[in-house]
């Protein structure tokens, strides 16, 4: 499972030790970590068919000036860089490659502005997610982006996959809450992209560029985030259903009606029965569900009600076999923990690797009988749960670790997943990005000459394949 890409890296252990001595003198020796006990831990991220390398070193920098002496001294040396946040990606794209130096921001986490009058925030790469929600929401302010792992990934991971979570159905992903950046270059040099203003529309969108760009393209060092008023505390809806086709017709006519929620996540019954075990607690398993959906809405007093009440008439209208809405804070926090702990109780059988297709709302109700199928075939357990507001589906395929034989078929399960969110007019990502293991996949969604434009904008910024090399596309 360790394959490693092929990379453009042409040092010897003469040239290593130059530049190693050159990362000491801009870092310190606290800065640059060449024990081979300790590189494990930074040679991959969370996705198990990812390939990785072992790295010549990894660095922690702590400002922009020493992510600039790193740059041009690989770039002297020719070897490439991988920059890493938290390593919570579930694409391999912080994976390294052999020989590389392994960038890492976790040093580089002050908030360095709150701005509460203009509603922005500037942040360094490291700052973890919550932190950034924690220190604004002291001001009244909300930064939406929520991925799962809100609580160890990093903002510089987040818009370099231009992440997204449960609230995008109403406050978009990650690029939709970003202002500007400051990117270190492959020759060195700083870009400043972006503003601070509300508008602004001088030149090319180099900001949106950035975002989503998995690394390939610089190393983000700063980035201006735009903040939203807190909502209110949200109301819950949840809703079982004994059929996925139920479910997916209250979503297809939620979206229809034009409500907007500020959540609406979908559990099939495989991800029910193994929450339901694992937190020791009844969710409508036991009546025999086939489908939950969990709502919620920020909108605040009256129109909160207003709009929970007529997603409750639609689940009642689609065949919901229960709906029942609370503004209870605490039992809300219950059944949206039960939401979260869908990967933690797939824990319980196995180990897991989830796929992340986004199909057309309408689509969802076939995605899940795909899985289905999809599962019979392999023979190993497949469950769906998503963001059903926005389409973006995780079915997650568990599996034995030890058996290469089903590691070979959860593999296959997962392209198979693929294949059908193409075939149902989706795409290969919703948000978890490319990465090391969807090259392919990539090449097949966006065609010879979306890859070309691709290669193109790398070659212009990154001439020596410096960044990343192998992630996302390769250049030949
Ligand atoms: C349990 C679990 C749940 C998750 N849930 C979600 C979810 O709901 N939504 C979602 O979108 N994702 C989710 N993820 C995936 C992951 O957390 C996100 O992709 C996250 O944005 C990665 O952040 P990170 O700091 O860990 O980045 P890493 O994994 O370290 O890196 C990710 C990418 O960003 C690049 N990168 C990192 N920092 C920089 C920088 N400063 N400059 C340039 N490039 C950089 C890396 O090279 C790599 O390409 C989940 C992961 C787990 C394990």
């Amino acid at each position: 499972m360790g394959r490693s890409p092929t990379v453009t890296c042409v040092h010897t252990s003469a040239t290593s030790a130059e530049l190693l001595d050159h990362l000491r003198t801009a870092l310190g020796q606290d800065g640059v970590i060449t024990d081979p006990d300790v590189l494990p831990g930074y040679q991959r991220d969370m996705m198990p068919l990812a390939p990785y390398g072992t790295p010549l070193a990894v660095v922690l920098p702590r400002s922009t000036e020493q992510v600039q002496a790193v740059v041009r001294a690989c770039a002297r040396h020719r070897v490439p860089i991988v920059p890493r946040g938290a390593g919570s990606g579930l694409s391999g794209a912080a994976n390294a490659v052999d020989g590389c130096v392994v960038l890492v921001t976790t040093r580089m986490n002050a908030i360095v502005e709150v701005d509460p009058d203009n509603r922005l925030a500037v942040v360094e790469p490291g700052v973890v997610n919550l932190d950034l929600r924690d220190a604004v929401e002291k001001h009244g302010l909300f930064y939406p982006p929520d991925p799962s792992s809100y609580d160890w990934c990093t903002i510089g991971g987040n818009l370099s996959t231009n992440a997204g979570g449960l609230c995008c159905v109403k406050y978009g992903v990650t690029t939709d809450s970003v202002l500007g950046m400051r990117v270190v270059l492959a020759d060195g040099e700083v870009l400043d992209t972006g503003r601070r203003t509300v508008k602004g529309v001088a030149g090319y969108d180099l900001t949106k560029l950035f975002v989503g760009s998995e690394g390939t393209l610089g190393v983000i060092t700063r980035a201006t985030l735009a903040l939203r008023p807190l909502p209110q505390a949200p109301g819950t809806l949840v809703a079982a259903f004994g059929s996925t086709g139920a479910a997916g017709a209250a979503v297809a006519r939620v979206v229809r009606e034009g409500l907007v929620p500020s959540l609406m996540e979908i559990m099939d019954a495989t991800s029910i029965q193994a929450v339901e075990a694992h937190l020791k607690t009844e969710l409508g398993a036991g009546r025999g569900s086939a489908a939950l959906l969990l709502c919620q809405s920020d909108s605040g007093g009256e129109a909160a009600r207003r709009e929970l009440a007529a997603i409750e008439r639609i689940c009642a209208d689609a065949g919901a076999t229960l709906a029942h809405t609370t503004f209870d804070a605490a039992e809300g926090a219950m059944l949206l923990t039960a939401r979260r702990a869908v990967l933690t109780a797939l824990e319980t059988y196995g180990a897991w690797m989830t796929d992340d297709v986004c199909v057309p709302r309408t689509k969802i109700t076939e995605l899940i009988a795909g899985c289905a199928r999809i599962s019979d075939e392999v023979g190993l357990r497949v469950a769906v749960v998503g963001h059903a507001g926005d389409g973006n589906m995780h079915p997650t395929i568990v599996y034995d670790p030890t058996s290469t034989d089903e590691f070979d078929r959860a593999t296959r399960a997962f392209n198979d997943i693929l294949e059908l969110g193409l075939a149902l007019g989706g795409t290969i990502t919703g948000e978890h990005g490319v990465g090391k293991i969807k090259r392919d996949w990539l090449a097949r969604e966006i065609g010879p000459v979306g890859l070309r434009a691709h290669r193109a904008i790398k070659a212009a910024l990154d001439p020596d394949n410096l960044f990343n090399p192998g992630s996302m596309f390769t250049m030949d």
